[in-house]
């Protein structure tokens, strides 16, 4: 949504983060989909058909939606830092994603704060494309895992400055950010403030993912992203999905999400076909109409059924219907 050009999204070509959304729409609304815009704010999945509070009224009480299947696909917000000049600067030089945004800074300097391993990946992949990276982190030592943790203390073109906290984003509204400010967060050490020249700050110091009002009705893991079970987007609770960021703390891509949200639509589809959704019973109906009545009293004599009574094509039909 914030993304100003889009690099990694397949027959992308110069194009913004709000264009894809658009073309997205306008192609679901050519299938007849139909957009709502409006807030859940509780669901109920403990009794079928699951019940989705809104935040629009219907009368004098809140509305509420039933359904048998659920897609969910509320994403993950990236933790911002709330520093002076961050919301100004975010995408004109503040960026959460370096696989998204790394490109627009090739050969320029860039700033990665945060010292777990979301930030030595940003930080070993803009050291791919960018002059030189600095992290700044605001401990003396990496949370990271020893293996990318090792990578980044190795790198030529990677520098670190310790215990530091961002103060503040510096910019002019034509170049976008231009100077990180930090200061030290051990007092006493000089120079207490150390202005660094960026073209872009890269802000990993973690997600939140949305799920709040999932929890204590569907499985999440301990940072509270939806987990999967199996190979598909089935959640814990038969009949909801996931899709996109908010069952995903690694890939974390448009393209991974729009192909999660791909699978999500077949899973729905399949789990439709092979569910009552009323009674929970797994079958496939049939259709019986275009049998010929032989095939009908064939059909009765395989399955043990008394043709007695069956009169006409439609009373064989009737009977048969009636056992599915
Ligand atoms: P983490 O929560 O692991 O790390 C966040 C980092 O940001 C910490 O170093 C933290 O500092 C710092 N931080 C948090 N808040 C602030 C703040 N307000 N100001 C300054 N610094 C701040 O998040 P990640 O996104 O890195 O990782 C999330 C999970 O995903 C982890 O389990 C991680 O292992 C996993 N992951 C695994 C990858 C892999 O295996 N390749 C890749 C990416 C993620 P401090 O350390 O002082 O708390």
């Amino acid at each position: 949504m914030f993304t100003k050009e889009v690099e990694n999204y397949p027959a992308m070509i110069d194009g913004t983060g709000p264009l894809l959304l658009d073309a997205m729409r306008f192609q679901a609304e050519s299938f007849e989909t139909q957009f709502e815009a409006v807030s859940a704010l509780k669901v109920d999945l403990s009794a079928r058909p699951f019940r989705i509070t809104l935040n629009r009224t219907a009368g004098e009480e809140p509305e509420l939606v039933t359904t048998h299947t659920l897609i969910i696909s509320t994403g993950a917000d990236a933790r911002w830092l709330g520093a002076e000049g961050e919301a100004q600067y975010r995408a004109k030089g503040i960026s959460t994603c370096a696989t998204c945004d790394g490109f627009l800074y090739k050969n320029k300097p860039v700033v990665v704060i945060g010292g777990g391993d979301s930030a030595m990946e940003e930080a070993l992949y803009l050291a791919r494309i960018c002059s030189n990276v600095t992290i700044v982190h605001r401990r003396d030592s990496f949370r990271a895992s020893h293996i990318l943790r090792e990578k980044v203390l190795k790198h030529p073109k990677i520098k670190i400055q310790w215990n530091s906290k961002i103060d503040k984003f510096e910019g002019t509204p034509k170049t976008g950010l231009t100077t990180v400010v930090t200061t030290r967060a051990d007092p006493g050490t000089e120079p207490a403030e150390i202005k660094i020249a960026v073209d872009a700050a890269f802000i990993a110091i973690g997600h939140d993912p949305n799920t709040g009002m999932f929890k204590g009705q569907l499985a999440m893991d301990d940072a509270g992203y939806l987990t999967l079970p199996g190979r598909s987007t089935a959640t814990s609770v038969a009949g909801v999905f996931a899709c996109g960021d908010v069952a995903d703390n690694v890939y974390r891509q448009a393209v991974t999400s729009a192909g999660t949200g791909a699978m999500a639509a077949l899973d729905v589809e399949r789990y439709l076909n092979e569910h009552d959704p009323e009674a929970g019973v797994t079958h496939n109906k049939i259709d019986f109409k275009g049998w010929s009545v032989k095939e009908l009293k064939d059909a009765m004599k395989e399955l043990g059924i008394s043709p007695k009574g069956c009169v006409e094509k439609k009373d064989y039909i009737e009977r048969l219907t009636k056992l599915q």
